[in-house]
């Protein structure tokens, strides 16, 4: 229970990945606060599995990390995980969808970490993990915003990592390829339209395709690096983006 005097707010924790890295940095003895959307009662009952907070916000808005760092009070680990995905050919990519992928994909992140550092710097410990995607470092077509965003997560948690390097602050990012969530589940629809594709054919050739391994990402794989990442034996990993991908960004 080597977390037992941390609190860490892990941003989407109601679901897939951000909730196994909840999970396991609650079994870790760490005060978690979680946030995201979900049925009242079933985050009632994570709430209770893990001894943890909720803290509601929604994160498109500055306004809305701005309530949940005060909900949180201050975070000694702070995981940027929240996000959300959009597949369309460019020209038809709606704005909207662009302007709200960057805002939680991307500008929640800088929101979160710039009101969370104070703390970290002032006791001179702190540990930023954001979950960024294979698509901060390979594009896939049709998915502008979320690469774009992606990139950007990665080359954010750079700058925080030069920044905080000397206040016992890390920052680093975990690049997963396909994870199969609600997130990644919501997509194929959209690209079973887009490329003229059946269900079938979407896993296999599109998402599976990618990954050498052939086989989805664990959220639990995710969430043990996240843990190790908080440890004091982590504390030269900084600015580092680490690929859980079966070799997809090797190629
Ligand atoms: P998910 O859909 O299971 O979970 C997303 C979480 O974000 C949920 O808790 C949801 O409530 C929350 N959320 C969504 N919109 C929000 C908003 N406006 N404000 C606050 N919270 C909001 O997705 P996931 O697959 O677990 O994805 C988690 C992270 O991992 C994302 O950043 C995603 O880009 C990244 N990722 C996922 C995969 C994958 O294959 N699933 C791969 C690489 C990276």
């Amino acid at each position: 229970m080597f977390l037992s005097d941390k609190r860490a707010l892990v941003t989407g924790s109601t679901s897939g990945i951000g909730l196994a890295v909840a999970r396991a940095l609650a079994a870790e003895g760490a005060e978690v606060v979680l946030s995201g959307f979900g049925e009242p009662a079933e985050i009632e009952s994570l709430c209770r599995e893990m001894g943890a907070r909720h803290v509601a916000a929604d994160l498109t808005s500055a306004a809305g990390v701005e309530g949940l760092m005060d909900g949180a009070g201050p975070i000694d680990i702070l995981v940027n995980n929240a996000g959300m995905q959009h597949v369309a050919p460019v020209e038809d990519f709606p704005p909207e969808k662009w302007d709200a992928i960057l805002a939680l994909n991307l500008s929640a992140a800088f929101h979160a970490a710039r009101l969370a550092v104070p703390h970290m710097k002032a006791q001179g410990w702190g540990r930023i993990i954001s979950t960024a995607s294979a698509h901060s470092l390979a594009a896939s077509p049709f998915k502008s915003a979320y690469v774009a965003a992606k990139h950007g997560l990665a080359g954010l948690t750079k700058v925080l990592a030069l920044e905080l390097a000397e206040h016992g602050v890390t920052a680093n990012c975990i690049s997963p390829g396909y994870v199969w969530t609600p997130l990644v589940e919501n997509q194929i629809p959209d690209t079973m339209a887009t490329r003229g594709m059946t269900r079938e054919q979407v896993v296999n050739d599109v998402l599976l395709a990618k990954q050498p391994t052939k086989k989805f990402v664990q959220p639990e794989e995710v969430a043990a690096l996240a843990v190790f990442l908080c440890r004091e034996e982590a504390q030269n990993i900084n600015g580092a983006n680490y690929s859980i991908d079966g070799g997809w960004t090797a190629e």
